[in-house]
């Protein structure tokens, strides 16, 4: 039997054991192939309201645990992840659509996420106060309870774990409900790994389902902290939900990243990072670059090296053949691709490269003579389209960039580092790259948006002691003092 049992995850994770959900299941189709590789549980309220009730209640001993016992779990769940890294890859490739070496980095993110998490737990709990009193006082961090995580289809692996393990670390329980299209890779295999790992029963529930299981998850009353990824409109909802409910949310929504391309850069090392980041993943990457913003000087060289790349770049199936590009997670997606594509020609923009489809494969695409109102630059596309725009001096390329409602990622090719710099900084962007695409993730670093891109960075060691504890202000005095009355 294999590590991750798919015919055993007809439903969803209550207390460790499966169990099968109140919404019925759902065929786990591979997008390649449309073959169905198992069923998924799809969680109802209900379902999401008991996994609430019994996180709450495994919550208070696993944060009496020591840090070394909770430290150990998150190590022995990073090395599981890499000892059983080839099942959980072909997992990755088969459900996303992703290729092997996209689904590769996704593993080892995922066993790094494991290994930073543990090294979470032994962070200092606190900070001793000044006070003009004779006592001590104390800032201390405590869990914040429970903590709901809701992840997209796109990386679900990465997505899920980079909440759950800081947040099991930190002492919480999490209710996780990953995309019902990837509640593997987004889902069920993190509960093997953790309870292989050694996570007590009920730290860690799974209940994939849709917008009513994560509504329920947002608007449960022991449910403290929400982390969420996901569309900025869907972000938009949980923001509002939690507003009511006065819980704290994080959000990690969409983008639409600008890679500005200066005169004095490569130019063949430009093409090259400008498709590795519009294409990767076929483009469904929150950080994908959405614009390309190319100096007038290299523009019409630049357009066709790229539309030439594009042309020559393998599409199929990435788990039987040694291809750049895999399929688009459905029809729905492919068609939303599409329109964008097709409304962006049909505004007068040319069609370089790509635009066409076969099932779920997508072309990639390159857009040339494109104007900023056009729907392929204007929106976030979530597909393999480079919309290319030229623009004549640095104030024109840092005003093109900032005309975005999103603010996720920037990438600035120039042959002049400092010059790089120094437009990066009027250009409003979570997460910035000089000499290097837009797509780059590191379990140690700060990962997140502003503006419509969500709330801001929260990864790394910090941001996250932050998301998932609460800090409270404690003192000591070693007698009552006398009260005048
Ligand atoms: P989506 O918002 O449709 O779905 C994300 C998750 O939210 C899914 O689990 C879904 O079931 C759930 N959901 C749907 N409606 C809900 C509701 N009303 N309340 C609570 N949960 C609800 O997103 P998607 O289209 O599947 O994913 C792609 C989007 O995610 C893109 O916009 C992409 O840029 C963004 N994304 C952002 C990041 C990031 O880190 N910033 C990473 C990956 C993807």
């Amino acid at each position: 039997m294999s590590f991750f049992d798919a015919n055993t995850w007809d439903g969803k994770i209550y207390s460790g054991r499966w169990q099968p959900a109140n919404g019925g299941s759902i065929p786990i189709v591979e997008p390649a192939t449309s073959g169905v590789l198992g069923r998924s549980g799809l969680a109802d309220a209900t379902d999401v309201a008991e996994a609430a009730v019994a996180a709450a209640n495994a919550q208070r001993d696993w944060a009496g645990t020591s840090f070394e016992e909770r430290a150990a779990v998150l190590r022995r769940a990073g090395t599981l992840v890499e000892q059983h890294a080839a099942e959980l890859r072909d997992w990755v490739i088969r459900e996303t659509g992703a290729v092997p070496g996209m689904a590769d980095f996704a593993v080892g993110v995922a066993a790094q996420e494991c290994y930073e998490a543990a090294a979470l737990a032994h962070r200092p709990q606190g900070e001793i106060l000044q006070t003009n009193q004779p006592r001590l006082s104390l800032l201390r961090r405590v869990p914040v309870g429970v903590v709901g995580v809701i992840s997209p289809f796109n990386v679900p692996l990465i997505l899920s774990i980079r909440s759950v393990a800081p947040a099991v670390a930190l002492g919480n329980a999490v209710v996780l409900k990953p995309d019902p299209r990837t509640p593997v890779s987004g889902g069920f295999a993190l509960a093997r790994i953790f309870a292989e790992a050694g996570l007590p029963e009920g730290v860690l529930h799974v209940v994939p389902g849709g917008a009513e299981a994560g509504e329920a998850l947002v608007a449960h009353p022991l449910i403290r902290v929400i982390s969420f990824t996901g569309a900025t409109s869907t972000g938009r909802k949980v923001a509002e939900l939690a507003a009511r409910h006065l819980k704290r949310v994080h959000l990690e929504l969409g983008g639409n990243s600008a890679l500005i391309v200066l005169a004095d850069a490569d130019i063949d090392k430009a093409v090259s990072a400008g498709a590795w980041g519009s294409f990767l993943h076929q483009g469904q990457i929150c950080m994908t670059a959405g614009r390309h913003l190319v100096h007038s000087a290299v523009y019409d060289s630049y357009v066709s090296a790229l539309a030439e790349h594009a042309s020559h770049l393998p599409v199929g199936d990435p788990f039987t053949a040694p291809v750049a590009l895999g399929p688009l997670i459905d029809s729905s997606q492919r068609d939303k691709v599409h329109t964008l594509v097709t409304d962006t020609v049909g505004a007068g923009a040319r069609l370089a490269a790509g635009g066409t489809f076969d099932d779920l494969f997508y072309r990639p695409t390159v857009l040339a003579e494109v104007r900023p109102d056009m729907a392929a630059y204007a929106q976030e596309v979530f597909g393999p389209v480079a919309p290319v725009v030229p623009f004549t001096d640095l104030e024109e390329a840092a005003s093109l960039a900032r005309g975005s409602a999103y603010g996720l990622s920037l990438s600035i090719l120039t042959g002049d580092a400092m010059r790089g710099l120094a437009l990066a900084e009027q250009i409003p962007s979570g997460i910035v790259h000089i000499n290097d695409q837009t797509v780059n993730d590191e379990a140690v670093a700060p990962f997140g948006g502003v503006l419509d891109s969500g709330t801001g960075a929260r990864f790394g060691g910090a941001g996250n002691l932050d998301a998932f504890t609460e800090q409270r202000w404690v003192t000591l005095r070693g007698t009552i003092p006398a009260y005048p009355f």
